[in-house]
C-alpha cells in the first residue's frame, strides 16, 4: 500500500519572496534592505518597519548569525515534518540586525546553546525548494 505523505507548507506569499526562494537555490542568502534608512528587515513586507519607505531592495547577508532561542521538536504541529523528528526549531539572529525562525542542523542536541555562533547553509527539499538553515559555525571541542 503507498505510504500516504503530507506535501509540506509551501510560501504564503509567493509572489512577494519569490526572489528569495530563487536565491536560495542558487545558495545565495538575502533579505529586504531598506534604500531609505539601509535597515536589513524580515519577514518581507511591503514597507521597511523602520521608516515605512515602500522603496528597499534584496540585498546579500553573510549568513552569520547567533542562536537567539530554539526548542526540540518531538511533535509536529504539521505532519509533513513527522519525518524530520526531533528538529530545532530556532530563533536566530543575523550578525545584519535581523531575527528569523529557521532551523539548526548538523549539530548534537546537547550542544545547542542560546548565544552559540551560527553560519547559513543550504537544505535542497527535492521538489524544486532550497531552504535556508543554520549549523554551527564551528565543530566546538568536546
Ligand atoms: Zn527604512
Amino acid at each position: 500500500m503507498p505510504e500516504f505523505k503530507k506535501p509540506g507548507p509551501r510560501p504564503a506569499n509567493e509572489a512577494l519572496t519569490r526572489p528569495f526562494w530563487e536565491a536560495a537555490q542558487q545558495h545565495r542568502f538575502v533579505v529586504p534592505q531598506c534604500v531609505a534608512c539601509d535597515d536589513f528587515f524580515w519577514p518581507p513586507r511591503a514597507a521597511c518597519p523602520s521608516c515605512l519607505r515602500e522603496a528597499w531592495k534584496w540585498a546579500e547577508v553573510s549568513g552569520r548569525a547567533r542562536l537567539y532561542s530554539f526548542t526540540i521538536v518531538r511533535q509536529p504541529a504539521n505532519p509533513a515534518f513527522l519525518e524530520g523528528v526531533p528538529y530545532v526549531y530556532a530563533l536566530v539572529d543575523l550578525e545584519e540586525g535581523i531575527r528569523m525562525v529557521s532551523n539548526v542542523v548538523d549539530c548534537l542536541l546537547d550542544d545547542l546553546q542560546n548565544e552559540m555562533s551560527l553560519v547559513a547553509m543550504f537544505e535542497e527539499m527535492g521538489d524544486g525548494w532550497t531552504l535556508v538553515k543554520f549549523r554551527p559555525a564551528r565543530r566546538q571541542a568536546r
